[in-house]
């Protein structure tokens, strides 16, 4: 549709209506009949690839224009879209699969509408996080959404260092390809022995859900490397409570690593930090000697600060 460009002079004092609508993540008969409905009476369909969602309009026999929308256009589409908005249309966001927003692009389009006052409405479905999440079984209500980890580097490190510290579930999108590194990071952060949910082609005919630690569905995986295909979420659980002090007020690791540094050097700090936590001492020890550049040196035991 690169030839969308209706004028941006015309609008009308009733503006028309941003849908954002959720399509399925592989099973088609997971669509509602709502979201089939809207998108049958919009005046156009904002597509993250127009491909991909003629295939899905095709089979619900909708016949409706779709324009582009993706993260190389979107700077430009958006003025142009918010016109159509503003002079009465009808519009119904879509992605690829899953929801719209959800680790997937129309985060300048919905912003920009709540900013022009034009009104905005979910209709809501599949997601693969909620999805994961539904089947895990791991105990509390709070959970992380990461998805996609930086694929490496400093920032990689800066946000699983980050994540040690959050006390419930975790959930990461990941490629397959990048799967077994993603399980490796987590099982040095997190410890081998940490409970997770391998949720693999969930919706479709070859859904495989692997539940195991960590350290295991690392094994796991690299016992059977050709067959890690498909798209995976990884469900993490949270450290068990009982091993959790850092809790409403209960120390934070770093503070409890500052009182140990008063005590121990860094390497003994960090090994009874890691302890305490349930987090890799690696990880803890980097934090240590961190934390050690900024606290005042430590006065030896027998000194006489009077004299
Ligand atoms: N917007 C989508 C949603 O609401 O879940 C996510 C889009 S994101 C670009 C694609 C990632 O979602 C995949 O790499 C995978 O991690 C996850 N995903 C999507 N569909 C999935 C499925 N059927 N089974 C497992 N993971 C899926």
């Amino acid at each position: 549709m690169s030839q969308f460009s209706p004028s941006l002079s015309q609008s009308s004092s009733v503006p028309g209506r941003l849908y954002v609508v959720a399509t399925p993540i592989g099973n088609l008969e997971d669509w509602s009949p709502r979201a089939c409905l809207v998108l049958r009476r919009a005046n156009r369909i904002v597509a993250e690839d127009t491909r991909h969602t003629r295939k899905l309009l095709a089979h619900f026999d909708i016949h409706v224009p779709l324009v582009s929308c993706h993260a190389n256009n979107e700077a430009q589409r958006v003025p142009v879209l918010i016109a159509c908005l503003a002079r009465g249309e009808t519009l119904a966001l879509v992605t690829d699969a899953g929801t719209p927003l959800v680790s997937d692009p129309g985060q300048r389009l919905v912003d920009a509408a709540h900013r022009s006052g034009i009104p905005v409405s979910p209709i809501p479905g599949p997601t693969a996080v909620v999805t994961a999440l539904s089947v895990a079984g791991f105990p509390g209500s709070r959970f992380h959404f990461e998805g996609f980890l930086p694929p490496r580097g400093g920032h990689r490190r800066d946000r699983l260092e980050a994540l040690a510290h959050l006390p419930g579930i975790l959930v990461f999108y990941e490629a397959p390809s990048r799967m077994l590194r993603l399980l490796q990071d987590l099982s040095d952060l997190l410890g081998p022995d940490r409970e997770a949910l391998l949720a693999r082609e969930l919706t479709k005919i070859h859904e495989t859900l692997l539940r195991d630690s960590l350290g295991a569905l690392g094994q796991r995986l690299k016992a059977a490397v050709e067959s890690i295909r498909g798209e995976m979420v990884l469900v993490v659980a949270g450290q068990d409570p009982a091993d959790a002090p850092a809790r409403a007020g209960s120390p934070t690791l770093e503070r409890t690593l500052a009182v140990l540094l008063e005590l121990l050097p860094p390497a003994q700090a960090a090994a009874r930090a890691a302890a305490l936590f349930g987090l890799s001492r690696s990880l803890v020890y980097r934090r240590a000697l961190e934390l050690g550049a900024h606290l005042p040196t430590a006065q030896p035991e027998c000194s006489d600060p009077d004299r």
